[in-house]
């Protein structure tokens, strides 16, 4: 891994984690350029005997750098969002290499991704396929889609982030799915080329996804015989990372126990990896404000907080803390470390056994690349952190810290009114 402790200090690469935060300050975000290549790498190797578009889900680091490094080698994207597209697009990347997910795809958007010529939308719902087959004859082109399927597995995985049973609001199931492929065959300007599930997130084994593709190939190949013109199965993402002591499967593995099940199929296969590719490439480094004791607990109060890593609130899920410097002869604690937010649930870890630290020290919180940055707010009007990458033994800032000033941008102390 790209972050490990040498003469007791935490470096990212060959870089001390405390050179960069003597300059930049904390709450700080530090990403390895090389984990996120070498992941990206590892797995598109895993499945080189197919031919394989990775797409990289931008909603889980859409830092315009870090999506710029990703399409440099190779990947496409997987998008949710207008914004996102407008991100791809900023970043220099192909947009015939995007795919567009998301249940509540608007008028606006749907305009936006077909004026850029992505390579297909996955459609959510029969609605959604009528809406886009309506704003396509509009501008006069075809837009190429996939349905969205439902398989109805259980990925055992956290329940906010299972998208693939049927009581989600994701997809279709296979019944109606084929339904959809027939009603898309009629309508003049869309065109089905593939067939797409994503099942959920965090995802530890291979089977689920053997277990999908199985109930889903018998629909592949009975859309192929009904002349539905596929090119593409869009396998989604969800590949789990460890957090704590997961076992997740490694990308050699997955490749294994999936390629001889979708060679016979005779598709393009897109994967959208998000977490994978980023998940451990990043932490979140925070400085130990105050401790102090309350009844029978210690509090460790860190500067970083709910607004910068929203997920221990959020899911109540475990990330693993360590200390920038690690030192000898201080006992282990069972402490709460919790941020400054008005809020109970605003805590980073909880009931957590690890070294006592001191105020002023600097704890970095592992496992920080995916879903944090991307989904900081400014709760209590804190600024977001900054983003560094490094790279071998130097670091480049890919988003400055926020200032007090960017809190007030989009506001206006002299409010005009509009008469209705
Ligand atoms: C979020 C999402 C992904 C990425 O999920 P990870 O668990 O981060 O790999 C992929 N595809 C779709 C459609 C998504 O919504």
């Amino acid at each position: 891994m790209c972050f490990k402790y040498k003469n007791n200090q935490l470096y990212c690469e060959n870089t001390l984690v405390r050179d960069i935060v003597y300059k930049e300050n904390t709450p700080l975000f530090i990403y390895s350029r090389k984990a996120i290549i070498n992941n990206y790498n590892k797995l598109k190797k895993a499945f080189s005997k197919l031919s394989t578009l990775i797409c990289y889900s931008v909603k889980c680091n859409s830092n315009i750098y870090v999506l710029k490094l990703l399409s440099k080698e190779g990947a496409g994207f997987d998008i949710v969002s207008g914004g996102e597209l407008f991100r791809v697009i900023r970043a220099g990347s192909k947009t015939a290499n995007v795919v567009y997910a998301g249940v509540g795809k608007s008028t606006k958007e749907i305009i936006y991704a077909l004026n850029h010529g992505i390579l297909m939308f996955t459609v959510e719902s029969e609605s959604e396929l009528e809406r886009i087959n309506a704003m396509a004859q509009k501008l006069n082109t075809t837009a190429n889609v996939a349905v969205r399927v439902n398989p109805d597995v259980d990925p055992k995985t956290h329940r906010y982030i299972t998208t693939g049973k049927k009581e989600t609001k994701f997809g279709l199931d296979i019944k109606r799915a084929k339904a959809a492929y027939q009603w898309a065959m009629m309508l003049p300007c869309v065109k089905p080329i593939g067939v797409h599930m994503h099942i959920g997130s965090q995802i530890l084994s291979a089977k689920p996804y053997a277990e999908a593709i199985d109930k889903m190939a018998p629909l592949i190949n009975e859309l192929k015989d009904m002349g539905v013109p596929l090119e593409y199965f869009d396998i989604g993402g969800g590949i789990g990372i460890v957090y704590k002591d997961e076992n997740p499967v490694s990308p050699e593995e997955f490749g294994e126990l999936l390629v001889p099940r979708l060679k016979p199929l005779g598709l393009k296969i897109i994967i959208e990896p998000g977490r994978y590719i980023v998940g451990n490439a990043g932490i979140l480094v925070t400085k130990v404000e105050y401790i102090k004791q309350s009844g029978d607990k210690t509090f460790v109060i860190v500067d970083a907080a709910m607004n910068d890593l929203i997920r221990p609130s959020l899911y109540t899920a475990y990330h693993d803390i360590i200390p920038l410097k690690k030192s000898k002869n201080r006992s282990k604690k069972i402490l709460d470390i919790v941020g400054p937010i008005c809020e109970s649930g605003d805590f980073l870890a909880k009931d957590r056994e690890i070294t006592m630290p001191d105020e002023g020290d600097f704890l970095a919180v592992k496992s920080a690349g995916a879903y944090s940055f991307s989904m900081a707010s400014n709760y209590n009007s804190r600024v977001r952190p900054a983003e560094t990458l490094v790279s071998g033994g130097s670091y480049q800032i890919i988003r400055r810290r926020e200032t007090w000033d960017d809190l007030l941008k989009q506001e206006s102390v002299s409010v005009r009114e509009y008469v209705l």
